[in-house]
């Protein structure tokens, strides 16, 4: 089994050309369920949402989020009502949420509610949210905290992060079959997302960075940052403002003891041995996910790079 992290968009390109290169039915993915979030009465999920749209072959690929092809009819007509318009839910995502949300609310699970949403498109990969409990990404900036998908969507990013909190979270547990993913995997993959908003809020439910710090299973990350800067959004901001280093040695170091393979993209090759210099092995290659071809190509490098680790 091949255990990937993965947040929204960074994630679900990596995924697209795993399940090309190793047997779908193989890879679990633990999703981040930090970011989301409630709006119109609907529960929303953004980021499994992507991956599950990008597993299926529907997502945007202009976007990177949302179904090809979607309409904006219902969140136009909500906003004559009097509704605010910023957060943008295509009408057949609108179905996604309606769906989700009556589940929720007569009793099923996060789990077995995600698990249904995955049959029904199609899909024999394991989607794992990262807990069941309500968990909440709460950005502080210089006035005050605000829920992450007003950060990320309603002020678009311009915002000077000051730290995150992920409310929720002390209480939560790890979703059903998410350390056993952890615990029992060949190896397990950080998906090239956001450190912070996308793969802290998983390796923030307890227990779940004690299983990757235990687990037998290769452990390999892929620097979503390339040249010192992002491929899409808002990482390399919140690293200068957080105090990081922009850089994938940066990403290494907030991985550091939890990786025993880093992916740096081959215009960061001269950082590979300060990479290496904090224990992990490197792997350098064009990481910049432009096509399906390359997706796939850097998914067998990986996976065979972290065969080649064991
Ligand atoms: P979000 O939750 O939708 O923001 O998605 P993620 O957290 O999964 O991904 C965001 C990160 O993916 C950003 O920091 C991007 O730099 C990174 N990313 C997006 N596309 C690529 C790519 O083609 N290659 C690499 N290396 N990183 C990428």
């Amino acid at each position: 089994m091949i255990t990937v992290l993965a947040g929204g968009v960074g994630a679900s390109r990596f995924l697209q050309g795993l399940q090309q290169v190793v047997d779908p039915a193989a890879i679990s993915v633990i999703s981040n369920t930090g970011d989301d979030v409630e709006m119109f009465g609907l529960h929303i999920s953004p980021d499994t949402d992507i991956v599950l749209y990008a597993l299926a072959g529907a997502v945007n690929p202009e976007t990177g989020w949302g179904l090809t092809g979607d309409t904006f009819a219902v969140v136009d007509q909500l906003q004559r009502f009097g509704y605010e318009r910023w957060f943008n839910l295509g009408d057949r995502d609108l179905a996604m949420a309606i769906h989700r949300t009556r589940l929720l609310r007569t009793g099923v699970p996060m789990h077995e509610v995600v698990a249904g949403l995955a049959r029904d498109w199609g899909l024999t990969c394991t989607v794992l949210p990262m807990t069941n409990e309500p968990v909440q990404t709460m950005i502080t900036g210089p006035d005050g905290e605000l829920a992450f998908q007003e950060y990320m969507v309603k002020l678009r990013t311009e915002l000077d992060v000051r730290s995150i909190r992920f409310a929720g979270i002390e209480a939560a547990k790890p979703g059903p079959g998410v350390i056993e993913s952890l615990a029992d995997a060949e190896m397990v993959i950080l998906a090239p997302s956001n450190p912070f908003v996308s793969i802290g809020p998983i390796l923030g439910v307890p227990g779940v960075r004690a299983a990757l710090e235990t687990t037998k299973a290769v452990r390999v990350a892929i620097s979503p940052i390339i040249a010192g800067q992002v491929v899409k959004g808002p990482a390399a901001k919140m690293m200068t403002t957080l105090g990081y280093e922009v850089s994938a040695l940066g990403v290494a170091k907030i991985y550091d003891g939890l990786v025993d393979l880093f992916v740096l993209d081959q215009q960061d090759r001269d950082l590979a041995p300060k990479v290496e210099a904090l224990g992990m092995r490197t792997l350098v290659t064009d990481t910049m996910m432009t096509s399906m071809e390359r997706k796939a190509e850097l998914a067998r490098e990986v996976v065979a790079a972290a065969r080649g680790a064991r």
